[in-house]
């Protein structure tokens, strides 16, 4: 369905940043972003959420990278995962450094925890060299204790003025690649410091009322916040901080960008793995021809293209319906579950069939109609594939190596902080 020709309002004029294939600010359209629960160690469990928020409408992903193994999650995790990660990053500079080692898209450092600014501008020149972009992740609830003192208290100045001195901190080494967050869990607050930021820079802003709480009043206090300034025309990504289950967060983030008219609505939720070094097709020419051809039929489900079966079936299980390529077969799963296995040259078209019978006849009717010899077949390729291709397909356990040095040479693997805050 088309965007509605009636818009709220004018969108402020910002700078535009590449969070990977995701425009942010200058006019693109406002992005929805959320935040893992899992362990970022538990690389599985990880990238199974993180294909549950891109299906609930998630743009970008974060994933909290507090220690080593965190880190090493990361470098397994950023090349199977079909969004952009960005690491969140709070008191160690070690972190920052092992996550943009991981590969990761992009960074959250947090202003009132992680203080020191030669460490700052280690990393802005670190995330420069690599072409990784920066939020300024500003929060109420941490702001830098001298600023606390100099303004009273957490004042929508403060939080401001806590951004403006950590991109002073950038503009040393020459670092502009950037966006900002003023929150707070005080709707009042987080609307009067985002005003305040839009009016002092022209960077993008990534909205958001922090610990909003579980719903509903969470989602309550989060809309009023987040609304308010959309309707203003100020923000350029956006995050439900609640309390609950992250697909929750994701999925209100879109609606709310849907209810303002600054999202299209969704028939088709087409969702594709990025493909990496596993991959035993091209995903893209794939997801294109299914796009093409569900949209014609105006098919109304989440629908996955998946570049090997290794991995696909298992990631994408939240799916309704999805089809993973390997050695030349298609496996055809419904809800992760393998219906049918089809030669490659026909899995396009099988998956538009199936997905026309599960529209008509429902998901548990195709599920009991599914080929009880399919697990099996799947199951034997999936072991010849992981056969040939090998362990470390993406060289993931390479970049692990490289973390693991970097970090024992400098004596520290980001020993736990007892907290991890998550705003
Ligand atoms: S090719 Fe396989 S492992 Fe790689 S991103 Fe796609 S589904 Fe995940």
């Amino acid at each position: 369905m088309a965007k509605s020709a009636v818009t709220v309002a004018p969108r402020k004029p910002t700078r535009q940043l590449m969070l990977g294939g995701v425009a942010i600010g200058g006019g693109a359209p406002v992005s929805v972003q959320s935040m893992t629960t899992t362990k970022t160690a538990d690389v599985d469990g990880t990238l199974q959420q993180i294909y549950a928020l891109a299906a609930a409408g998630a743009d970008i992903v974060r994933c909290t990278c507090n220690d080593q193994a965190a880190a090493e999650g990361l470098a397994r995790i950023v090349p199977r995962s079909p969004v952009p990660i960005v690491a969140d990053i709070h008191f160690h500079v070690e972190m920052a450094l092992a996550a943009l080692d991981a590969g990761v898209t992009g960074l959250r450092l947090n202003p009132g925890n992680l203080r020191k600014p030669e460490e700052i501008k280690l990393v802005a020149a670190e995330a420069r060299d690599r072409g990784v972009p920066i939020r300024i992740g500003v929060n109420a609830g941490s702001l830098h204790p001298e600023l606390y003192k100099r303004f009273g208290g957490a004042t929508p100045e403060a939080l401001v003025e806590s951004a403006r001195q950590e991109l002073a901190y950038f503009g040393e080494v020459d670092f502009h690649d950037v966006k900002i967050s003023v929150k707070a869990s005080n709707v009042a607050l987080m609307i009067q410091a985002y005003r305040l930021a839009s009016e002092t820079f022209d960077y993008p802003l990534h909205l958001g009322v922090t610990e909003a709480g579980p719903p509903p009043g969470g989602l309550i206090k989060a809309t009023a916040g987040i609304a308010t300034l959309l309707a203003e025309g100020i923000g350029d990504t956006i995050r439900y901080s609640l309390t609950a289950d992250p697909v929750e967060e994701a999925r209100a983030g879109r609606q709310l960008l849907e209810a303002l008219g600054l999202r299209e609505r969704r028939g088709l939720d087409l969702i594709a793995c990025p493909s990496c070094g596993r991959a035993e097709i091209d995903v893209i020419g794939v997801a294109k021809s299914v796009q093409i051809a569900l949209e014609e039929r105006k098919i109304p489900l989440q629908v996955a293209v998946m570049g090997c079966v290794v991995n696909g079936p298992g990631e994408a299980r939240e799916a309704d319906i999805g089809i993973a390529a390997g050695r030349h077969k298609g496996h055809l799963f419904i809800k992760g579950k393998i219906i049918r296995v089809v030669p490659e040259d026909q899995m396009v078209e099988a998956l538009v069939a199936e997905a026309e019978k599960v529209v008509a006849e429902g998901i548990e009717a195709r599920l009991a109609a599914a080929d009880s010899n399919a697990e099996a077949e799947a199951e034997a390729d999936r072991r010849l594939l992981f056969e040939e291709k090998g362990a470390d397909a993406n060289r993931s356990e390479e970049v692990v190596l490289k973390i693991r040095k970097h970090l024992e040479a400098n004596g520290k693997n980001g020993t736990p902080s007892g907290e991890t805050p998550q705003a």
